[in-house]
């Protein structure tokens, strides 16, 4: 094999809880708007098919069960914003999938934060240019670790919330998600292909908001554990 010009990346992974292993990140994937009070404060109110961004592989942050991390405020904004998210890992292949098979393909499920330069993500939006600088920023995917379904199996009702500071700023359910994991997983492979290694952010619940140097957030989804994040100062 030939040797590359220059030092490969290195791979993306995420630890899986309860087995010491990782899980390798092919492709991130998120969901607008996938909570109807959270379309609702984003200025949208019509039930519309689910739509779909990335975020680059290296964008993704583990953040370890319980302990805290610091991430840095980014540069260029002055509004950034947490949204707290049920994450989908997923384990075998496939397109066009059907609602019905579709919880098959998933490996397991975590905790993420896909962090957001607000005010970039909207100055973009009402250009009608890509969200990429809003959304797609170094760091802007927090990532817990992975719970196999194997452990814990398909989670449809579960408490997603998120703190800043000891208060709630963000408090749903994920059986409230507009669309559904396994509806989510139907739609998206007909746009892609979907391949082991996966990831899919499945939309924020209401609430989602500032935060500033210096501050904590905790986000969880019950049974899946609690990320912990404080915000640095500069980048
Ligand atoms: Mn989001």
């Amino acid at each position: 094999m030939n040797a590359y010009v220059l030092p490969a990346p290195a791979a993306t992974a995420v630890p899986v809880s309860g087995s010491g292993l990782l899980f390798p990140v092919r492709r991130v994937y998120c969901v607008g708007r996938n909570y109807a009070a959270h379309a609702r404060e984003m200025g949208f109110s019509d039930r519309e098919p689910p739509f779909f961004f990335c975020k680059p592989t290296d964008a993704i942050v583990p953040v370890p069960d319980g302990a805290a991390i610091e991430i840095p405020y980014p540069a260029r904004t002055g509004d950034f914003q947490h949204e707290i998210e049920l994450v989908v890992a997923i384990g075998r292949a496939g397109s066009d999938i059907a609602a019905g098979d579709a919880l098959d393909h998933v490996f397991g499920y975590a905790v993420g934060l896909d962090m957001t330069r607000r005010d970039l993500q909207i100055r973009m939006r009402e250009q009608g240019r890509p969200w990429e600088i809003g959304k797609s920023f170094d760091g802007s995917a927090l990532i817990g670790p992975i719970r196999p379904v194997a452990l814990g199996g398909h989670p449809s009702r579960a408490r997603i919330r998120l703190d800043v500071d000891g208060q709630l700023r963000q408090d749903s359910d994920i059986g409230e998600l507009v669309w559904n994991v396994a509806e989510t997983i139907a739609h998206l492979s007909g746009w892609f292909e979907l391949r082991p290694g996966d990831l899919i952010y499945t939309g924020t619940p209401a609430g989602v908001g500032p935060v500033h140097a210096g501050q904590t957030m905790v986000g969880a989804v019950e049974g899946l554990g609690e990320l912990r994040v404080r915000v640095g100062s500069g980048p």
